[in-house]
């Protein structure tokens, strides 16, 4: 029993530090102890950590691990590059040593070992043609065209210089200081990929996530064929109803089916497991990542269109308590008799409050040409060295 409640224990906990890590930064957390949970994970416990090396080993230490920090998360590094590929090939490895000897199995032809290879290589194209293409590098050459393309909206995107490469800013653009360069229609920085999502490679980075969902989904199905084959050739589920008298309904097997093949096949089990877990992250990016392409956005104007009505809303909320105070003020200065209470029209509300703050996107033009912007970046067409707005 005790065991049990260990485990459920165990459950909550995972629970609790998974939702706080990926989500206690949302609104809905804040001032909860979800959100603390986000802060110690996020930053908090590393902060802790330098102070106890500092006053541990000193402040040379520290001063190292900053200066390690500042190459892993500042500057340009292939870190988590070689770690995509080591998991890419690893994962290729494991299934290829504990799986593909079950080839041709009861419902899997050999065919896959080579589909298989297609399948990886194809992923490992798509991540080079994401990294190693330009994002849509701003320069003195190409900047009026840029400017030309990209109309300045001037709600998120306002005239301006960057001040690092001193050249005029472009709408949509934004000067990645990682990569120490601007880059058009900036979606972000992806240390994964060792570079910026920008205009010219959102379109490998989508089929990117597109593709290596596809392949965690191929992976996890023909991993559960295979263990299905296995079932099949070792009558295991005739074993179990015949010579151990279990009733033949899914409830009354699964459970023996289940330790059987986490007995016999737990190396397959755990595969199943991690290639759909990845799966589901990979198709959650990829669905949000395609709603942007959608609607002719990108993450960094999400986060710019945020700030901007949630400072509209608040300079609203300012103007409207302002215009009521001096109702009010003028009110009670005319000292006039009327019908209405006095404290109706103190507490009434001003016009302003009633203003409703939109999004105004003039970069969607509908989905089909939203899609195909993505697909033809706007620098990669004739009309764009000809500086024409499209
Ligand atoms: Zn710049
Ligand atoms: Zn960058």
């Amino acid at each position: 029993m005790a065991l049990h409640w260990a485990l459920a224990l165990h459950g909550v906990i995972t629970v609790l530090v998974v939702v706080s890590f990926l989500f206690g930064h949302w609104p809905i957390f804040q001032h909860t102890f979800v959100e603390r949970i986000h802060y110690f994970i996020t930053f908090g416990a590393y902060d802790y950590f330098l102070r106890f090396v500092a006053v541990v080993f000193g402040a040379r230490v520290k001063n190292s691990i900053l200066r390690i920090e500042y190459y892993c998360c500042d500057r340009p590094n292939p870190i988590l590059q070689l770690l995509f590929l080591g998991i890419l090939g690893g994962t290729y490895y494991i299934i290829a040593k504990s799986s593909f000897h079950y080839l041709p199995g009861f419902y899997v032809s050999e065919l896959h070992k080579y589909i298989s290879i297609f399948a990886v290589v194809g992923g490992i194209i798509l991540f080079i043609l994401t990294s190693f293409s330009d994002p849509g590098t701003v320069n003195a050459e190409n900047v009026s065209q840029y400017i030309s393309s990209y109309p300045y909206d001037n709600i998120i995107f306002l005239e301006k210089e960057c001040p690092t490469c001193n050249i005029p800013k472009p709408a949509r653009s934004k000067h990645c200081s990682i990569c120490d360069r601007c880059v058009a229609r900036f979606d972000h920085h992806c240390a994964w990929m060792n570079t910026c999502i920008g205009e010219r490679n959102t379109r490998y980075f989508l089929a990117f996530l597109l593709w290596h969902f596809v392949i965690c989904l191929y992976g996890a199905v023909i991993l559960g064929l295979i263990l299905a084959g296995q079932l099949k050739e070792h009558k295991i589920i005739y074993i179990l109803t015949v010579y151990f008298d279990i009733e033949e309904s899914f409830y009354s097997l699964f459970p023996h089916v289940a330790q059987w093949l986490l007995s016999a096949h737990n190396t397959q089990i755990l595969l199943i497991v991690f290639l759909t877990v990845i799966g589901l992250l990979l198709a959650g990016f990829f669905v949000y990542h395609a709603q942007l392409c959608l609607t002719n956005m990108t993450t960094n104007e999400t986060f710019k269109w945020q700030e901007y009505l949630s400072w509209r809303r608040k300079l609203n909320e300012a103007k409207a308590s302002t215009a009521a105070l001096k109702a009010s003020l003028q009110a009670v200065s005319s000292e006039t008799k009327s019908s209405g209470s006095k404290c109706s029209r103190l507490y009434r509300k001003s016009p302003l409050q009633n203003e409703t703050v939109t999004k105004n996107n003039i970069y969607d033009k509908g989905i089909l040409r939203n899609v195909l912007e993505v697909l033809v970046p706007l620098s990669g067409r004739p009309s764009f060295f000809r500086g024409k707005t499209l």
